[in-house]
């Protein structure tokens, strides 16, 4: 416990619940934001994950109040959805360079310290939809299922050196981010769940922490769904 944490897009959403579920447990927690300002209790620093440079100076300024990054969640994420027929390759790779390309600049950026510590945690949030496939989400599937190559890739460079990185993949989850579906899909995205409901950013704070616990050391290139069983198999 009182690692230091940094959780991108912890501002809201499924981040700010496992900000909050790592504050709680006694770490010191950094948060990174892109204006809409630090929630309470938190430490923050501005961030855009599309900018090295951004990138950069916000793990400056977490190493400057908390020491090197021990803990990485790389949660920020956003979604562009249409069918490939009318997806332009704009929306595609703005899609990839926010989920996927700025969870790598914070890995990259991240491991420096971890590899000298020979200690580290990384936890990417990916997606069911990331290994099931979803209609529209071409460019969000893409980005998603890319975190789990990630992962393994760096568990096999770097598990010899204390690190380890696993993949939390969540099912619906209610947040801003599902908080647009209209009813009708709401109802059929129900009917595929075999618990039967959405699931909350509680459960997946609780999922990510548990992986970035002592008692996870030997957990690595893993992926754990947190979906009420809706990818079941994949
Ligand atoms: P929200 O839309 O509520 O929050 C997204 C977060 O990502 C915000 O904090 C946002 O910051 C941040 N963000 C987006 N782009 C950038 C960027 N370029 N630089 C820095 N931060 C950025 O989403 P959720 O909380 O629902 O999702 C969190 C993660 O979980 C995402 O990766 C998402 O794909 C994944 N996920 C969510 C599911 C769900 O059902 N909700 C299901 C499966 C996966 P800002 O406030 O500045 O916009």
């Amino acid at each position: 416990m009182g690692r230091s944490v940094l959780v991108t897009g912890g501002n809201r959403g499924i981040g700010l619940a496992i900000a909050r579920a790592f504050a709680e447990q006694g770490d010191k927690v950094a948060v990174t934001h892109r204006g809409s300002g630090v929630p309470e209790g938190l430490f923050g620093v501005r961030c855009d994950v599309t900018d090295m440079a951004s990138v950069d100076a916000a793990f400056t300024e977490v190493e400057d109040a908390h020491g090197p990054v021990e803990v990485l969640i790389a949660n920020a994420g956003i979604t562009d959805d249409t069918l490939l027929m009318r997806m332009d390759e704009d929306q595609f790779t703005k899609v990839v360079d926010a989920n996927l390309t700025g969870a790598f600049r914070v890995t990259k950026r991240a491991t420096r310290n971890m590899l000298k510590a020979r200690f580290g945690r990384i936890v990417y949030i990916s997606s069911v939809v990331g290994m099931l496939g979803s209609p529209g989400q071409v460019n969000y599937a893409a980005s998603k299922s890319g975190m789990i190559g990630m992962a393994r890739s760096i568990t096999r460079e770097m598990g010899g050196r204390g690190i380890t990185a696993n993949v939390v993949a969540p099912g619906f989850i209610t947040t801003d981010m599902t908080e647009q579906v209209t009813e009708d899909r709401r109802a059929k995205i129900l009917a595929s769940v075999p618990t039967g409901r959405y699931g909350t950013t509680d459960e997946i704070a609780a999922a990510v922490t548990f992986l970035a616990s002592d008692a996870a050391g030997y957990i690595n290139g893993a992926v754990l769904p947190v979906d009420g069983g809706l990818g079941m198999g994949h």
